[in-house]
């Protein structure tokens, strides 16, 4: 599984790269942000004081041979990468012993339950000793059934069949894949389009990228995409895209859904899909009516509702799952990440009878699907998450991370500090009363900055974003808000700002 990220090819490595792991692009672009221009102008703005190179030196190899990254410009890979050897808790440590405080829980942030579990370890040794493989197909095996039931208790009512993938990118094909074929064989076959949202992120998989709502070559690149990719705004509150306030706008972004759909013909849509809290623009909670009017609108006309958890799911917002906080079931339901705190690939689609009942058989099979050992992981996950109470703790220190984050609103290019649970945005601006953009060379440069003091945050549209372990303390959110106030000052006074 590993493989599908990482490639090593052997072949004479090019000259320039002859003191380094040499390192090829899958694509130079990250989804937020223009990374060309960015690094471009980091290096620029940043040489060698906060240049990653002197952070972490390389390693040769034998030169012969390289490791593909994914998202990863070339100019960060020429100054060097970090590697990254080993994790404790909250904290992850390079090839030279340097410690990182990991803000963003593994930065694509799965890591619930902290680095370095010995009982996750464990659980998952003694299902490779017992039964490390077995198909999916005309078979099953005992932890897909135990992770299916499980996932029943806590997910919302009515949400009682599962399907455990790989990652979030193959839960969200997965899903959108089962939500067609349900109607097919309701006999709609005409059902193909999918609504999802601007600014929203499902992942890179063909169908996850037709519901990709940026403008981002990652998306370009792949065009065209599935016909029938249908986008409306996002709630995003800060810098509403409508131009209008809440709570006078009446939720106009989630009313605006019923008229997109009436346009594109009712009978030809399949599925809308997203996150009860949006990644893109930031750790992003629509207002409280957002989500039972998108799911009334969803009854009316026959289209499936497919809530995506990948990041939301397994306590990030101090619920199981973030639909949680807005009284709304779902059709269908994606899971990862958090599902196995990133110690195996694992990722779930879950679903209603209704959505299921109507399949005879389900015309779609990947190898490691109900895979037993990323089931013996997520049981054990889900186990210590409930032991441990990391849902409550992540509610309750959530809260006080908030407030505690709350105090960069004091800076002059601080717009809004948000979040739930342990899922926070600090949203930026050149002037707090017009909410004018925040240039990305900026943020960029604030994400090296923390990094270089050894804390590891994350560049979100026009946000910082943080998400830990759930396991954090209050010592290591106080630690990580310092700096992060040490980086926000030192930015304001290079832009004149102060
Ligand atoms: N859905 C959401 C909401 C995500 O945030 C992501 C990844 O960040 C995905 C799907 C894709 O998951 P993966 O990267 O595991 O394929």
């Amino acid at each position: 599984m590993v493989l599908i990220m990482c490639f090593i090819r052997s072949k004479e490595v090019d000259h320039c790269f002859s003191h380094s792991v040499k390192a090829h692009q899958i694509d130079t672009f990250g989804h937020e942000v223009d990374c060309n221009n960015f690094n471009r102008n980091i290096a620029a703005q940043l040489p060698g004081a906060l240049g990653v190179k002197d952070m972490a030196k390389i390693k040769t190899g034998n030169g012969n041979s390289s490791l593909i990254l994914c998202r990863t410009p070339k100019e960060v890979i020429e100054k060097g990468i970090p590697i990254i050897t080993k994790g404790e808790g909250c904290y992850v440590f390079d090839d030279e012993g340097r410690p990182y405080l990991d803000l963003v829980a593994g930065v694509t942030r799965p890591v619930h339950v902290g680095y370095g579990r010995k009982d996750l370890a464990a659980a998952i040794m003694q299902q490779i000793v017992d039964l490390a493989y077995f198909t999916p197909m005309n078979f099953t095996n005992s932890r897909a059934l135990e992770l299916a039931e499980k996932l029943s208790h806590l997910t919302p009512e009515k949400i009682n069949s599962f399907l455990f993938v790989c990652d979030g990118s193959e839960a969200v094909e997965s899903a959108m894949k089962l939500a067609k074929q349900h109607h097919w064989d309701k006999g709609e076959k005409q059902r193909f389009k999918v609504i999802s949202r601007r600014g929203a992120y499902h992942g890179v998989t063909s169908m996850a990228l037709r519901a990709l709502g940026t403008v981002l070559p990652m998306r370009h690149y792949m065009e065209p995409l599935t016909p029938g990719s249908i986008f409306v705004e996002s709630p995003y509150c800060y810098r509403c895209p409508l131009h209008l306030n809440y709570p006078d706008c009446e939720v106009a972004c989630a009313r605006d859904v019923r008229r997109i759909i009436e346009f594109e013909g009712p009978d030809q849509i399949s599925a809308l899909i997203g996150e009860p809290i949006q990644q893109g623009f930031g750790a992003l909670a629509p207002p409280p009516e957002y989500w039972p009017i998108i799911r009334d609108i969803c009854s009316d006309y026959g289209v499936l509702l497919i809530i995506d958890e990948v990041i939301c799911g397994f306590g990030r917002t101090g619920r199981w799952f973030g639909i949680e906080h807005f009284q709304v079931k779902p059709d269908i339901m994606t899971m990862a990440k958090g599902i196995s705190s990133g110690y195996v690939p694992l990722g779930a689609v879950g679903c209603t009878d209704e959505v299921i009942d109507p399949v005879d058989t389900l015309e779609h099979l990947h190898t490691y699907a109900n895979h037993p050992v990323a089931c013996a992981a997520g049981l054990k996950n889900i186990d210590i998450i409930e032991k441990e109470s990391l849902i409550e703790r992540a509610a309750e220190i959530g809260d006080y991370f908030l407030e505690t984050l709350k105090t960069l609103e004091e800076h002059p290019i601080v717009g809004e500090v948000r979040g739930r649970g342990l899922w926070l945005g600090i949203d930026f601006t050149t002037d707090k009363r017009t909410k004018e953009m925040f240039p990305m060379t900026r943020l960029s440069s604030l994400v090296q900055r923390a990094q270089h003091k050894g804390v590891l945050i994350k560049l979100m549209g026009q946000a910082l974003e943080l998400a830990p372990p759930l396991v954090i303390t209050k010592d290591e959110i106080d630690k990580g808000v310092k700096i992060l106030h040490e980086c926000v000052a030192e930015e304001a006074k290079d832009m004149g700002l102060e």
